[in-house]
């Protein structure tokens, strides 16, 4: 039992300077975020070693009786926190609670319409290698090309037309909200079930800065990781007796096998602090970060570079910029920014001119931020840099010295030690 550093040096010195990266970067990865030393307390604990097949009361393993109070409670505190009557909390990530809710609710060929991962859906909505679209039949649905807001007209006549077996609303890359009602009405009318995929901006639904999915879709999934800050791993809600039954035989034994149950002690945690007054204020600075670096990042110098805020501004956590006219594309400037010690990723703009590994966009959020203590007059300063950066010309060295000054201001985990 010697520590870390003495049995795996080499490892050791990876998360040293792992948090070392942490520290001295701006996370402005959309989906990302920093969990509290609590979380990482779970996470890094003896439920790694524990067997837990089955629920809570009906484990296929003996000594389960701990872990069956952390899963418990993270039932309990998942249905409280999002007005849900079922919830299951085992899904290790995301892709598997989505996994989960489509061998839930649908079979081998059935006829799925989603939003196409090019214009910022996700690879488990119907990618054509990703498991949805090699066991499903694929329609998907994009946005307009002037506005990059999904277009209900079109969703409604791709439904009428094509009698999907489950419509998909959710998103990795879209820079508004969804209107659940309109979805829930087309499912409806064309007797589809509806599936939200929350995973980006549940966070926000749990401290009420947005409107919630639950009272209008058939089943809601999510990541706990991102707006939320949670532990990394997946979330599935419904309020159907019947679907909840088929939900919990589709994550086991349908598509795992022990649940994590480190990962749930810590989905626990994370959902208790989401019920917090701290947790609403810290999802109201994310929103207002991204409008700030969204109205920046429409102002006339950076116009003048040809570059462009999709949709024209934010109603979420992200803010995605069309490089399609500027000098730079998508990889030259994630790499600038990274060279100011600013961590973005580069995101393809819907019918992109560029290869999927350069494209002409970038996706910016600011829930790690946030979560960091950056507030209104941080979030201005930052979307200050990255606009300055993004314009040809720009004094890199000058750049990453305010970056540092803000990075400095904020102490990330100062009493952690790797
Ligand atoms: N669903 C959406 C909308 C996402 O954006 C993501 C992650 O990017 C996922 C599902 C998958 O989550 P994970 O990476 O935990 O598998």
């Amino acid at each position: 039992n010697a520590p870390l550093s003495e049995v795996d040096p080499e490892i050791a010195q990876v998360l040293e300077r792992e948090l070392d990266r942490q520290r001295g970067y701006l996370e402005m990865i959309a989906s990302e975020n920093f969990v509290p030393v609590s979380v990482l307390q779970s996470q890094g604990s003896v439920l790694t070693n524990k067997y837990a097949e089955g629920y809570p009361g009906r484990r296929y393993y003996g000594g389960c009786e701990e872990v069956d109070v952390a899963e418990s409670l993270a039932i309990e505190r998942a249905k409280e926190l999002f007005g849900a009557g079922f919830a299951n909390v085992q899904p290790h990530s995301g892709a598997s609670a989505n996994a989960a809710v489509l061998h839930a609710i649908a079979r081998p060929g059935d006829t799925l319409l989603g939003l196409a991962l090019d214009q910022g859906g996700h690879l488990t909505h119907g990618m054509k290698i990703n498991f949805s679209g090699r066991l499903y039949d694929i329609v998907a649905y994009g946005v307009d090309p002037e506005t990059s807001v999904i277009d209900m007209d079109e969703v409604r006549r791709l439904a009428v037309e094509h009698k999907p077996k489950v419509i998909i609303a959710g998103w990795s890359a879209y820079p508004r909200q969804l209107d659940f009602a309109a979805f829930r009405a087309i499912a409806d009318e064309v007797g589809a079930l509806l599936w939200v995929d929350m995973a980006h901006f549940a966070g926000l639904v749990a401290a009420g800065v947005h409107p919630s999915p639950i009272p209008h879709a058939h089943v809601v999934s999510t990541t706990v990781h991102k707006t939320i800050g949670g532990p990394r791993s997946g979330l599935i809600l419904t309020n159907d007796a019947d679907l909840a039954k088929k939900i919990n035989t589709a994550v086991f034994p349908g598509q795992q096998g022990g649940p994590l149950m480190h990962v749930i002690a810590a989905k626990a945690t994370a959902f208790k602090l989401a019920m917090t007054p701290e947790f609403k204020e810290r999802q109201e600075r994310t929103l207002r970060g991204a409008s700030i670096l969204a109205d920046r990042l429409t102002q006339d110098d950076v116009k003048n570079a040809g570059i462009a805020v999709r949709s024209g501004g934010t109603d979420v956590h992200l803010v995605l910029v069309d490089l399609r006219e500027a000098e730079i594309d998508g990889k030259q400037a994630e790499d600038l920014l990274h060279d100011i010690h600013i961590t973005v990723n580069r995101n393809a703009v819907p019918n992109d001119p560029r290869p999927p590994m350069v494209t002409s966009g970038l996706r910016i959020g600011t829930p790690a931020l946030a979560t960091r203590g950056f507030g209104d007059a941080e979030f201005t300063e930052v979307a200050d840099i990255i606009a300055l950066a993004l314009i040809p010309g720009a004094d890199v060295e000058a750049l990453r010295a305010r970056v540092a000054t803000l990075a400095d201001a904020f102490p990330l985990y100062p009493d952690l030690k790797q």
